[in-house]
């Protein structure tokens, strides 16, 4: 489609980055565009209105930068999740394994309710660790899951059937 193409257009490969033999999708060009950039709001934010969720969830960092415009077009809060360390309240906080080691994620508690359904807001999918992790503290914190939503999934990193077992059900959407 129209959409797909524009979006792709503005997605630079990057050689070697971080590690090398990794070819890393970078977004920011398509941030640069204002055309891209608000088709691939109002694209996210007919999902989220679609899924009935009540809060975006954004990953740190570039989940933000997507998710929070998100947020504001469909109506709903944004809620944050970020790197161990870095909220200031009290925090769930969930590991997950990374290729080498592992990483944390955490989320103020009380962001989120027995009322809210989450849609998780992302850049790219990979492994799905990530956004794996990111809805395991959605359900401790109490909520529900609305669905994920990424700009790109890597679909030969297997994200998709990693996730299956957290989304339970819930949409996973790949524009
Ligand atoms: P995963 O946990 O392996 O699915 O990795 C997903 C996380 O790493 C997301 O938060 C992405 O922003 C980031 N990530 C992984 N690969 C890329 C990439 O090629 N471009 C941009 N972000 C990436």
């Amino acid at each position: 489609t129209d959409i797909k193409e524009l979006l792709l257009s503005r997605i630079r490969d990057v050689e070697d980055y971080p590690e090398q033999g990794v070819v890393f999708k970078d977004i920011t060009p398509l941030l640069a565009d204002p055309a891209a950039f608000t088709a691939l709001t109002d694209a996210l934010a007919e999902i989220a209105q679609r899924t009935d969720a009540t809060r975006i969830v954004g990953l740190e960092a570039r989940g933000f930068i997507l998710g929070a415009p998100v947020a504001v077009r469909a109506g709903l809060g944004f809620v944050p999740v970020r790197k161990a360390g870095k909220l200031p309240g009290a925090t769930l906080r969930q590991a997950y394994d990374l290729e080498y080691g592992s990483a944390e994620i955490e989320v103020h508690a009380e962001d989120l309710t027995a009322n809210d359904r989450v849609l998780v807001v992302d850049d790219v999918l990979a492994t799905g660790g990530t956004a794996e992790a990111a809805l395991q503290l959605v359900r401790r914190a109490g909520a529900r899951v609305a669905g994920v939503a990424v700009l790109m999934e890597l679909g030969f990193l297997g994200g998709r059937a990693r996730l299956a077992p957290a989304l339970d059900g819930a949409p996973l959407k790949a524009l």
